[in-house]
C-alpha cells in the first residue's frame, strides 16, 4: 500500500461512502488512530490495521479531534479492542468519554432511539486511567514522531486539531470545514465551514483557521472528507464564508420563518460559490450533496443567534 507520510484514510462507513473519515498514522511499526468514527465503524478500523500487517497491540494512541459522535462515538469500543492504546482528547471532552451517559442521552433526544441505534450503536465508557486530557500544545509521541494537539474552538469548544510535522499536515476534525471530493474541479477542492449545533462561534473559528494557516501546512486531513492541499486558499475561502454566514444569520434573526430562510440563504451562498469555483450543475448538485450539512449549519447558526446578548 503506498501511503505517503504513513497516513491512511479510512472510510468509517457513516451515512454514505466518502463522507466521514478516520485516519491511521503509522510510524516504524507503531500506530495511532485519529478519530474513531461511530460504534459501527470499529470493524473497519480494525480491518485497516490487519490489511497493513499491524497487530492490535501496535496501536499506542487513539486521538479524538472532538466528541461529536461521528468522530468519537466508537472510541470506547475501539479502545476495548486495542489493549495498549491510550485515548487522547480535549480536556472538555474527556469526562464525556469516561462517562458517555450524557452524550448518549442528548444524541437520543436529537436523533430518536431508532436512528441512534442504527447510526451509532452503544457508547462504551473508557476507563479513566486510559484517558489523557490534552491541553493546548500537548505532544503525543508515536515512535518519536511528534503529533501536537492544538486547542481549536469555533466548531466545538471541545475541539483540538493535530499538527503532524512529518507530513506538514493538520488533522482538522471539523474546524477547517468540510469538502467532498464530488465537488472537486480543476481549481481544486471546494470547501464550506461547518457551524453544526451547539457551540458554533464564528470569531473563534476564524482564529483557529488562522492559527492553523500560520504553520504553512502542506495538507489538511479533513474528517469530511479526506486530504486537501492548497491550504491557504481554502483557509481564505473559509474565513470569507464564516463572515458571510454570520452576516446572513444576523439579517434573518427576527424572521418568523428563521430556519427556512436560513436554509435558503445558505443554499444560495454555497451554490453561488460552487458555480464560481467551476462546479458543474452546481444549482442541482450542491443542494443535494450538502443537504444534511446545510440543515445542520442552519440549526447551529440559530443556536448561535439565540446566544447573542
Ligand atoms: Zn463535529
Amino acid at each position: 500500500m503506498s501511503e505517503p507520510h504513513g497516513v491512511a484514510t479510512i472510510d468509517t462507513g457513516y451515512q454514505r461512502p466518502a463522507f466521514c473519515a478516520a485516519y491511521l498514522v503509522v510510524q516504524d511499526g507503531c500506530a495511532a488512530f485519529v478519530d474513531s468514527g461511530t460504534g459501527r465503524s470499529v470493524e473497519r478500523l480494525l480491518a485497516a490495521l490487519e490489511a497493513r500487517g499491524l497487530r492490535r497491540e501496535a496501536v499506542d494512541w487513539v486521538i479524538l479531534t472532538h466528541v461529536h459522535l461521528d468522530h468519537a462515538g466508537g472510541a470506547g469500543e475501539l479502545m476495548r479492542a486495542l489493549p495498549n492504546a491510550t485515548l487522547v482528547v480535549h480536556p472538555r471532552g474527556a469526562p464525556h468519554m469516561i462517562d458517555p451517559a450524557r452524550l448518549a442521552a442528548s444524541a437520543r433526544q436529537v436523533y430518536g432511539d431508532e436512528e441512534f441505534e442504527r447510526s451509532y450503536g452503544e457508547l462504551v465508557p473508557v476507563p479513566a486511567e486510559r484517558v489523557v486530557a490534552a491541553p493546548d500544545g500537548h505532544v503525543v509521541e508515536l515512535a518519536g514522531r511528534r503529533l501536537r494537539c492544538v486547542d481549536t474552538p469555533g466548531h466545538a469548544r471541545h475541539h483540538l486539531a493535530v499538527w503532524d510535522a512529518r507530513s506538514r499536515g493538520w488533522f482538522s476534525g471539523d474546524v477547517f470545514g468540510i469538502s467532498y471530493r464530488e465537488l472537486d474541479t480543476p481549481r481544486g477542492a471546494f470547501v464550506i465551514p461547518t457551524s453544526s449545533p451547539v457551540q458554533f462561534d464564528p470569531d473563534a473559528m476564524k482564529d483557529s483557521v488562522c492559527r492553523m494557516l500560520a504553520e504553512a501546512p502542506a495538507r489538511v486531513y479533513l474528517t469530511h472528507y479526506g486530504e486537501v492541499t492548497d491550504c491557504q486558499r481554502l483557509g481564505t475561502d473559509l474565513i470569507a464564508q464564516i463572515d458571510a454566514m454570520a452576516a446572513l444569520a444576523r439579517t434573518l434573526a427576527r424572521d418568523p420563518d428563521r430556519h427556512g430562510r436560513l436554509v435558503e440563504a445558505l443554499t444560495r451562498l454555497y451554490v453561488e460559490r460552487a458555480q464560481r469555483h467551476g462546479v458543474k450543475d452546481a444549482a442541482s448538485r450542491v443542494p443535494t450533496l450538502l443537504a444534511m450539512d446545510i440543515e445542520l449549519n442552519a440549526q447551529g447558526l440559530a443556536v448561535w443567534l439565540d446566544r447573542q446578548p
